[in-house]
């Protein structure tokens, strides 16, 4: 069983059909909302955790495309700058998923981007620029996507 991470954006046209219910009835897709807004009439925004297979999960995705449901995988829109991180510790306490942690012995700071809900707190407090992408940390940003 594996997890990804995924931001939906639906657009006014289908942002009240249910295509987030056929991933579990029609998939067997296991979901969990992480963050969600709604701009009535607009344009929806889900950032949604699915469990199951990798090809299963992959399927999912597609049957969202095909129903016109914008989807980005977190993983490729949050990620850590390596060489940048000096493993300070700033972030970590600001994580509300625990996705940046501090690990024994060494003290390093490990990042999980499956735990991340792309809140933007990391982004705001490093000192160093480590974590990106900043513009891409408010997944609610409107306009964002004009897709
Ligand atoms: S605040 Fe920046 S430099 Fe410090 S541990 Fe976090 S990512 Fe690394
Ligand atoms: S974006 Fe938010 S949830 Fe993701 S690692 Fe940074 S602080 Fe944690």
């Amino acid at each position: 069983m594996n997890s990804k991470n995924v931001l939906l954006i639906f657009k006014s046209n289908i942002m009240y059909k249910p295509v987030i219910y056929r991933l579990a009835k029609d998939f067997d897709l296991v979901f969990n909302i992480l963050e969600a807004k709604i701009l009535p009439r607009r344009e929806g925004r889900i950032l949604l955790e699915l469990r199951g297979p990798d090809e299963i999960i992959d399927q999912g995705i597609k049957f969202l495309q095909d129903h016109h449901v914008v989807v980005e995988l977190l993983s490729e829109k949050v990620w850590r700058e390596e060489d940048n991180c000096v493993h300070c510790g700033a972030c970590v306490g600001l994580c509300p998923t625990a996705a940046l942690s501090v690990h024994e012995p060494d003290r390093k700071v490990a990042f999980e981007v499956t735990k991340c809900v792309a809140c933007g707190m990391c982004g705001l407090v490093c000192p160093f620029g480590a974590m990106k992408d900043i513009t891409l940390f408010d997944p609610f940003a409107e306009g964002r996507v004009n897709s």
